[in-house]
């Protein structure tokens, strides 16, 4: 089989509600979609949630946004990849990497539309493509983004309501308020439900996250904290001073900062996105180091739309250990909610069926390759380039 074509599409889904974390500087949504074809008629897909003010610590990996990803698919991907065996990925991305440096969004995209390809030819579905699945519904985590507190409050009981038992706040990274923030939602949720703070690098000094993560430990009871300060070392000090786990995310993107991260002792648990590593074989390889390491590991992302959900839930499905529930989207039909909040970053998708949701639990897509189809109107009606 030969790849015949690439083709970009950027798409805008419209919003539920406004939605923000502390670093984010662009609305959510505004993501690219790829069509991969090939020779045989198979077509793959793949999804790239390119945000601009996304990136590692210390600004270590940054800099794609759907412009950007556009230009590198017209510029340099497609000729690399036109007459290529879509099956070959392992002799491909090397060659990539070694010619054009980084971009990791848009190369999980080209290797989650290559994978689509695989399955889809094969007839099996993309997590039997990483080893077979570990499970066939993976339970969700929802992210309450930066609210005053009763807000937050607010739309943390209506996400309780839909069935959802874990929440990812996001929080200012004032420690004052970020205490008012899950103080307003652990007394509007009650004790069962598991709460923690994601502060996107925000604290300055590693004091000041070890005081703030301990207040709101006793008086909200957070069972965890995200990415609380920047750099491997602050992560480290703040690691050995508090004893709830500590997840990291700006700080792990390969499989190289995952042996870092074991290495000093850094974090508990792994959050693992398909984009940040370049794709979900290297999303595995970081699973193993986790599982190999004695961490826990949960599958998070920028709030996919449905094409990138497929590839969150098939690496959700596959990846050894223990995975927390992550933070991944209920793609939502208009006029097919499955959740009035819980999950719900959009109103609508450009997908043909959403996925199965139950008792906070998304079902992993069992069809060929990634499972997914696009629907053509959808995609003229949120198609902005
Ligand atoms: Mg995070």
């Amino acid at each position: 089989m030969k790849i015949t074509g690439l083709e970009t599409i950027v798409i805008q889904l419209p919003g539920r509600a406004s939605y923000t974390w502390r670093s984010l500087q662009v609305p959510i949504g505004h993501y690219v979609i790829l069509k991969v074809t090939t020779d045989e008629g198979i077509v793959g897909l793949g999804e790239a949630p390119a945000i601009l003010s996304w990136g590692g610590e210390h600004g270590r990996y940054f800099g794609e946004d759907p412009g950007i990803v556009c230009y590198l698919i017209r510029e340099y991907f497609t000729p690399r990849l036109l007459g290529a065996d879509p099956f070959a990925i392992r002799a491909l991305f090397p060659r990539m990497d070694a010619d054009i440096r980084g971009y990791p969004y848009t190369k999980a995209m080209i290797e989650s539309a290559l994978l689509d390809i695989q399955g889809q030819s094969l007839g099996v579905p993309v997590h039997q493509l990483l080893g077979g699945a570990l499970r066939d519904k993976i339970p969700l985590c929802h992210s309450v983004g930066i609210a005053p507190p009763d807000d937050a409050a607010k739309e943390a009981a209506q996400v309780v309501e839909d069935g959802i038992g874990w929440l990812q706040i996001k929080v200012p990274s004032e420690p004052a308020e970020d205490l008012a923030i899950v103080k307003a939602i652990r007394r509007a949720v009650g004790d069962e439900i598991r709460i923690f703070p994601d502060l996107n690098r925000g604290y300055k000094a590693v004091k000041t996250a070890v005081n703030s993560i301990k207040a709101m430990q006793q008086e909200a009871g957070i069972m965890a904290v995200e990415q609380p300060v920047e750099g491997i070392e602050a992560m480290a000090a703040v690691c050995r001073a508090v004893d709830i786990p500590v997840i990291v995310d700006e700080g792990c993107w390969t499989p190289q900062d995952a042996i870092e991260i074991v290495k000093r002792g850094s974090a508990d648990v792994l959050s693992i996105y398909y984009t940040k590593s370049g794709g979900l074989i290297r999303s595995m390889e970081i699973g193993t180091i986790g599982r190999a390491a004695g961490l826990q590991v949960n599958v998070n992302g920028s709030l996919e739309g449905g094409v990138g959900n497929a590839a969150n839930l098939h690496l959700s499905a596959a990846l050894e250990g223990d995975v927390l529930p992550g933070v991944i989207t209920v793609n939502t039909l208009a006029g097919r909610e499955q959740t009035k909040v819980g999950g719900v970053f959009y109103t609508d998708d450009v997908i043909t069926e959403p996925f199965a949701y139950h008792d906070g639990c998304l079902q992993v897509p069992q069809g060929p390759g990634l499972g997914i189809e696009l629907d053509p109107k959808k995609i003229e009606k949120y198609r902005v380039d």
